[in-house]
Formats: structure tokens, sequence, C-alpha cells
């Protein structure tokens, strides 16, 4: 089974609209929502949930103020600054750690589990799919990307459907890495401006750590034609094909508000605009489903 990923560097660059349309073009895949802190796609594909279960955070530590005689031992050990004067624990600066209950003379800490999450399957329009919700300022959001592939990849499984098609989080930390470790190929969607392109570079270094091949697509690329330019000269010196460049349109916002891909948007609008910001999709869909399925396993961790 093939897995592509497709992230950003950052959000609102149209990841996301872009996953949807490929998912609306692709004939047998399952969809993995991992961008766990503010999940998009639904909004797009209204799935109609088949069930779910709940995700389990790092552990906090709790103090049973019955035992705790304030000797200061775990506070003085706790690296994460957790425990306050009175000795009770900020459970969001917990990391769980273990080193207080371990420290604790009197046995006064516990290590309490945290709920922080779910991760849910669903069926939509263009096939099953998994997605995470992390809850309101939990943290450990790469674990729950990991679980979200998981379950996508259990689907793929029991429907005999390929490739997985990753919607990535934002940025280029631990969730990211999650959401694009093993995968045959990662899209980076970037915009033509200077934070773009200091995001770019980010996500390119860590594609290229992981030795993940990887294409860049420009989007909104008629805002700076200079920083376009920049972007496919340091692709080329980086060995990154730039497989489409998409203009600056409304026509993803309209789509979205009638819950529908470009693709769909562009087939039932019947304006020539929006016809042809849907054919460059196509055309980069095209490019990346033969990336995907051509590429020998040998050559993986070249850039194709
Ligand atoms: S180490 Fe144990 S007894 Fe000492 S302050 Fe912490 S919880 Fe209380
Ligand atoms: S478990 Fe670790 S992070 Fe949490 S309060 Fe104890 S020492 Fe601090």
């Amino acid at each position: 089974m093939k897995q592509l990923a497709v992230i950003s560097g950052k959000g609102g660059s149209g990841k996301t609209t872009l996953t949807a349309a490929f998912a609306s073009l692709a004939k047998n895949a399952v969809l993995a929502d991992c961008d766990v802190d503010a999940a998009d796609m639904p909004l797009i594909l209204k799935p109609e949930l088949l069930g779910g279960e709940d995700y389990f955070g790092l552990p906090f530590a709790s103090i049973n103020p019955e035992l705790c005689t304030k000797c200061g031992r775990c506070r003085d050990l706790c690296r994460y600054g957790a425990i306050s004067e009175n000795f009770v624990i900020n459970t969001y600066s917990c990391e769980g750690c273990a080193v207080c209950t371990v420290a604790c003379p009197e046995n006064a800490i516990s290590l309490e589990t945290r709920f922080s999450g779910q991760v849910v399957s669903s069926k939509t329009r263009f096939g099953p799919m998994a997605a995470g919700a992390l809850g309101i300022g939990e943290d450990a959001s790469g674990k729950l990307v990991a679980l979200v592939r998981k379950r996508a990849q259990e689907l793929a499984e029991a429907n005999s459907r390929d490739p997985v098609i990753i919607d990535g989080p934002p940025g280029a930390g631990c969730p990211v890495i999650a959401a694009i470790a093993g995968t045959d190929l990662v899209l980076l969607v970037c915009e033509p401006t200077v934070s773009g392109i200091h995001d770019l570079k980010r996500v390119i270094e860590l594609t290229a750590h992981f030795r993940i091949p990887a294409v860049v697509c420009i989007n909104k690329c008629d805002i700076n034609e200079e920083n376009c330019l920049k972007i496919e000269e340091f692709c080329t010196e980086s060995g990154i094909p730039v497989i489409g460049r998409l203009p600056y349109d409304d026509i993803a916002t309209k789509a979205m508000l009638r819950e529908e891909t470009v693709i769909e948007y562009a087939v039932r609008e019947e304006s020539s605009k929006a016809r042809e910001f849907a054919d460059s999709i196509r055309k980069i869909w095209g490019q990346l489903e033969s990336r995907l399925f051509e590429v020998p396993v040998k050559d993986r961790g070249k850039n194709p």
C-alpha cells in the first residue's frame, strides 16, 4: 500500500483544499486527516461516522494532599516547573515523566491517565477516512497522528484500497514527522511569500533527513513571481521537482462553503476559471499518482 502525505510548513496554504481534491480524483484511496489540532476535511467531505475510540496522551502526576508533608523534593526535581508552591500539579505543564513519583518519600504522588482526544473512522463519498481530534490544550499530537495513520492503514487493508492520502498537520515539528515517517511521497504545498519560503526550507530539510521523496506545489503563485522563481531555484538546487503552480483564487473558499471539493465545484459551476483551476489540480494529481505507483522500491529515498 502506498502512502502520500500532503504538508505545508504552515496552516492556510491550501493543503486541505488540495488533499480533498485528490480524494475526489483518486479512485480507490483512504484518507487520513492528521491535522489533529484543526481537522478541516470533514467540512468538505461530510463524513458519516463509523466508530471512534478515545485517545490517551501522556499521563499526568497527581499529589495526594493527605500524604504530602510538603518536603519540596518533587518540586526541586521537576524539570518542567509543573509543581506549584502549594504542591499542586499543573496538568498542562506536567510531561508525565514520573520522576516525582519515584522521588517522593511519602509515596504521595501517582500518575493518572489523561484523556487527550479521539480517533474516528468514517465513510465519505470518496472512501473511508480516519481522523483525529486533539482535546483543547492537549499535547502529544505526534502520538495521535501516528494512531490516525495506523487506523487509516487498517481501513485500507480491510477495504482493499490504495493509496492512503494523509492531510498532514502544519509546522515542522513532531506531529509532522509522525505524519510523513515511512510514507512513499510527500507533497509540499507552499506560498511565494518570505515566510512561505522559510517554512518550505524547513520541511524540505525534514523530508531530506528522513530520505522521503518530495515534490512541491506552489499555491497562490501569482501573488509574487519573484518569490516563485526563488522557490523554483531553491527546489532545483535541492533536487525537488516543482510539479505544479496554482493561482490565487477564491474558488477554494466558494467550494468549501458548498461543502464540495474544488473538482466538484468546477464541474457544477461551468466557469472556465474554475475549470482551469480544477484542471491544474488534475495534472498535479496525475504527477503524484504516477510517482507513487511507478517509483521502483530500489529507488526509495531518492527524489523521483
Ligand atoms: S515529594 Fe512527596 S511529600 Fe514531598 S512535597 Fe512532593 S508530594 Fe509532598
Ligand atoms: S511527572 Fe514529571 S513532569 Fe509531571 S510533575 Fe512529576 S516530575 Fe514534573
